[in-house]
């Protein structure tokens, strides 16, 4: 049976990643392997994170239409590949991607059927202690994350869903009752 291609969006350090995780491994659906010119990190695996391409490469597949989308963030390209998510979900597996908030407001205009999934913090106050706790980012950058979530939160509205990270097993219970909802619902 066909399924859905799910997005969830949301500000650094709201949990987005973890989420995705829990909803692989609870079998709700495959991770989406996007494309882009990054360099691999240390811990990362080629076509299990990303497929790492070169600039020419990801501009060849951008010509050849094989992304649902794609954007520039911090100046590398990511796209969403569009024979990926489509393989998956007619082979009966939920797709599941994580994208930055550009991504996830503009792939409806190419894949209507997506579910826009935004998580939010329970107060700003806790997004700032989330960010701090996580000890990697100097003040610069966890100022620019800061003022970049308060703008991604004023347009929370324009997701199909928002869901409040409050406790991480009742947000995972929300997101995994709207994919078997929308499962069912096709
Ligand atoms: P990172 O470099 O930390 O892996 O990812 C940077 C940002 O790009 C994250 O917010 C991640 O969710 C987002 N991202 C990863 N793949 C894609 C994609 O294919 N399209 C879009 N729009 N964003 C992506």
């Amino acid at each position: 049976m066909e399924k859905r291609f799910f997005v969830i969006a949301g500000p650094s350090g709201v949990g987005k990643n973890t989420i995705a995780d829990l909803l692989v491994k609870h079998k709700y659906g495959v991770y989406s392997v996007s494309m882009t010119t990054r360099e691999k990190r240390k811990d990362e695996v080629e076509g299990k994170d990303y497929f790492f391409v070169s600039l020419e490469e990801f501009k060849k597949n951008i010509v050849l239409g094989n992304f649902l989308e794609y954007t520039n963030y911090n100046d590398n390209y990511y796209g969403t590949l569009k024979n990926f998510v489509l393989n998956n979900i007619s082979n009966g597996y939920n797709v599941i991607a994580v994208l930055e908030s550009q991504g996830a407001l503009n792939i409806k205009k190419n894949f209507p059927s997506t579910i826009t999934i935004f998580i939010i913090p329970p107060s700003f106050k806790e997004l700032e202690r989330r960010l701090r706790g996580r000890n990697t980012d100097s003040e610069e950058i966890i100022r620019k994350r800061l003022d970049s979530a308060k703008e991604e939160i004023r347009n929370k509205d324009k997701y199909d869903y928002v869901i409040v990270n409050a406790s991480l097993d009742k947000t995972l219970n929300e997101i995994e009752d709207i994919i078997d909802k929308s499962n069912e619902n096709m």
